[in-house]
């Protein structure tokens, strides 16, 4: 049940000659490489006194060196606690001293910034790795044995906490054990078909749940092999597509993607899967990449507490614009948020799920963690949705992102598919702003082209289309929509930039 001993189980015949991880430049870095590496990096971190159970912290940009250092800290008994390279310093302290890490590991260039943070936190060693894979933690790994006994732990021990992306308020570490992480991986390989003979794009931050646990830990279980590059580059990703198999991404790769005349069903030949999430995809864009490429994309839906969740099927119809169905051993109904009572197929209600997956609680705050399980030991995700006749889940929104205007509920999800469906329009997002007569007041922020009708055309179209108290109040226009580095689009900004519109 120890992740490691998972993972080691799942390597291939030869691991000195099946590549783990290519990098950009081409460099090949073997499953023998990786036992070695982590080894090395297990041993490094016990040196500095990292203890059973104490808590890694890792801010750095993206390289082998990062999963390895991952892996060594699993290996070590440690918890690996990886945060956003965004992060400013305030927020680091934030981070360290709430996570009381005994080690921290972050950019070299970054290091004279984040020294006195650490030092106030008391993290008793900081050390560097940079995104070339070189620092002070890599001397220190180069210096230690690559023989390690790893350190025994049991399914519910963790092994990491992942801080969730803050979208809605201050991030939340998530405790999360080797079997939630363990589980899940075997789930994806087997819903996904992942085989040693997959190439993976992996051009995803290793610092949340996406790119880090679903295609990291998947392509080890697999003895697959993953292409790693530092950040997403459309015509990289295009280049790369004649020599992978599948590929990992949020739906703003996507969007991108279709902006490359170059992206046609010769280019996307070789690839058997395409996988989306960590925010919506539009069921748009879905279509748009089916009628470029040949490709239905795989919508999955995840959360940092819970792993992935459900999964359009691999084989059988992916259906635009829903999750699909939850994965095997995975449980997850709709309840109306108020009586807590399960609701019928087609009624909008809050997510619950259940499973192997689902995280040990949020770390330091068991008040939240009581609050956030119903007795039965459901999870209550925070998302709405619905679960249609064929057993498809749907997202309609966030909780958080519900409206409430002169007593009715508008989920937002419902309006923006109306107008995003106009002409011209690029996307939209619909909020709910204070209002004096409403309460809320619904208001879209929308993208668009110049050939797209104006705000009161707008405003006229969806009377047609929409009962009138789903109907915006104003329209606004922007040149884009503020996202995290998931892609995920910021309500929270949006509502506070345009807090005084009715007042
Ligand atoms: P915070 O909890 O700190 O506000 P966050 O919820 O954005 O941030 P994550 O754990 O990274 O942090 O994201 C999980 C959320 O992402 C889900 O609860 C859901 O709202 C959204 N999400 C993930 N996949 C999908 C998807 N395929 N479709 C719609 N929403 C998705
Ligand atoms: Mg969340």
């Amino acid at each position: 049940n120890h992740l490691f001993d998972l993972i080691r189980a799942s390597l291939p015949a030869d691991p000195a000659t099946r590549t783990f991880i290519e990098t950009g430049d081409g460099t090949r870095i073997s499953y023998a490489d990786m036992l070695d590496r982590s080894a090395a990096y297990a041993s490094a971190l016990r040196a500095l006194g990292v203890r059973t159970g104490d808590r890694v912290a890792v801010q750095v940009e993206k390289s082998a060196e990062v999963v390895f250092l991952y892996l060594g800290a699993v290996r070590a008994g440690a918890v690996f606690l990886p945060l956003n390279t965004a992060y400013t310093a305030p927020e680091i302290a934030y981070f360290l001293s709430d996570a009381e890490a005994s080690l921290f590991v972050c950019d070299s260039a970054r290091l004279a910034a984040l020294e006195p943070v650490a030092a106030e936190a008391k993290v008793t060693a900081l050390r560097t790795l940079d995104g070339s894979g070189r620092g002070s933690m890599a001397d220190a790994a180069d210096a230690a044995g690559t023989d390690f006994a790893d350190v025994a732990r049991g399914a519910d021990d963790l092994a990491a906490i992942l801080y969730t992306s803050g979208t809605t308020g201050r991030s939340k570490g998530a405790m999360l054990s080797h079997d939630n992480l363990a589980s899940n991986a075997i789930t994806l390989v087997e819903a996904w078909r992942f085989t040693a003979d997959d190439v993976l794009i992996h051009a995803l931050p290793v610092f949340h749940t996406h790119g880090l646990f679903v295609a990291t830990n998947i392509v080890l279980l697999a003895g697959a092999t993953a292409i790693f590059l530092p950040k997403f580059d459309p015509k990289q990703v295009l280049a790369l597509m004649g020599r992978a198999t599948a590929m990992m991404g949020v739906p703003t790769f996507y969007t991108r993607l279709l902006r490359e005349p170059g992206l046609t069903p010769e280019a996307a030949a070789k690839i058997r899967l395409f996988v989306s999430g960590s925010a919506p995809l539009l069921a748009e864009t879905h279509r748009d990449w089916q009628a470029r490429t040949g490709h239905a994309i795989l919508e999955r839906y995840g959360m940092t507490e819970t792993n992935m969740n459900t999964s359009n099927p691999y084989d059988g119809e992916r259906i635009a614009g829903t999750v699909g169905l939850p994965l095997p051993g995975i449980s997850l109904r709709v309840v109306d948020a108020d009586t807590g009572r399960a609701l019928p197929a087609d009624a909008v209600g809050m997510i619950e799920v259940k499973g192997p997956n689902v995280f040990r609680g949020y770390w330091r705050m068991p008040e939240k963690t009581a609050s956030e399980f119903k007795a039965d030991g459901f999870f209550i995700t925070g998302d709405l949705g619905k679960v249609d006749e064929r057993g498809y889940v749907h997202i309609v929104g966030r909780g958080k992102d519900l409206i409430i205007t002169g007593g009715y509920n508008v989920y937002p999800k419902e309006v923006e598919n109306e107008i995003d469906a106009l002409p011209g329009v690029v996307e939209s997002a619909v909020i709910g702003l204070a209002h004096a007569d409403f309460g809320e007041g619904v208001t879209a922020i929308v993208v668009a082209r110049p050939d797209a009708p104006g705000e009161e055309e707008i405003l006229r179209i969806l009377e047609g289309r929409l009962a009138r108290f789903k109907c915006p109040k104003r329209i606004l226009f922007a040149e884009d929509l503020p996202r995290n580095a998931m892609g995920k689009v910021q309500k929270n900004l949006l509502r506070e930039a345009h807090a005084e519109l009715y007042r």
